[in-house]
């Protein structure tokens, strides 16, 4: 797998194709058991890094990767704002000095979402974002130590995303806004699960395609 960061844009743009796509639907999950901002944070960042999406061609993925995320820190408010920006800030620490591969990929992303759990002081099961991208992260890990085809592996990626989404809708949020509902959250799938189980699926389409 080679990616350069010239092809950045066009994961982002696809990304926001697919929250632009779904926003009716995540403002609506937002608005049951958050605040209801969720997709203009997102669409903020999103619109941030098309912006700066030219300039990140020239550079490598661990300075791109820091670009993004002081991008996306300074410009989006609310939770996502800030576990985003860690996740980019984390993958470039890891990228230092590296190509893009399935491994550097599957390393970065895992410690990427390390940082965002110890940003959000949260984990899997606490119905948040984190319940797609862990499961995510272990599975990129698990592809890339058994060399699957990248087909298999992104597949894969969108299935555990999927079923990780999922799995938000009967748990209790113990974290961020929903967890003042308590009880009351139950039945209803994290807003930032899915456009996490969204963007997801859209790198992996772009991916898919190159
Ligand atoms: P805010 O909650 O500040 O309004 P957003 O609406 O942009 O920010 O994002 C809400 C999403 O952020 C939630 O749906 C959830 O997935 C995620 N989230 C909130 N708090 C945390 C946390 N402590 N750890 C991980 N994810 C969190
Ligand atoms: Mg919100």
């Amino acid at each position: 797998m080679s990616v350069s960061t010239s092809q950045i844009k066009s994961f982002i743009q696809a990304a926001s194709e697919i929250i632009n796509a779904n926003a009716e639907e995540v403002t609506e999950l937002d608005q049951t058991i958050g605040d209801g901002d969720h997709v203009t944070n997102l669409q903020r960042g999103l619109s941030t890094l098309d912006g700066i999406a030219d300039s990140l061609g020239a550079l490598d993925w661990s300075a791109a990767f820091q670009k993004m995320g002081m991008s996306v820190m300074s410009t989006v408010g609310g939770a996502s704002g800030s576990l985003y920006g860690t996740l980019f800030i984390a993958m470039s620490k890891a990228m230092k000095g590296k190509d893009m591969s399935l491994e550097s990929m599957a390393d970065a992303f895992s410690q990427g979402v390390d940082a965002m759990k110890q940003r959000g002081k949260s984990d899997v099961g606490e119905k948040t974002m984190l319940d797609v991208l862990v499961p995510v992260a272990n599975a990129l890990k698990e592809s890339a130590a058994q060399a699957l085809p990248l087909p298999e592996v992104l597949a894969k990626l969108n299935q555990v995303a999927e079923i990780g989404c999922e799995s938000t809708r009967d748990m209790l949020p113990t974290k961020g806004r929903a967890s003042f509902l308590g009880e009351r959250a139950k039945g209803c799938i994290d807003a930032g699960a899915r456009t996490g189980q969204l963007m997801i699926a859209a790198i992996a389409g772009v991916l898919g395609s190159s």
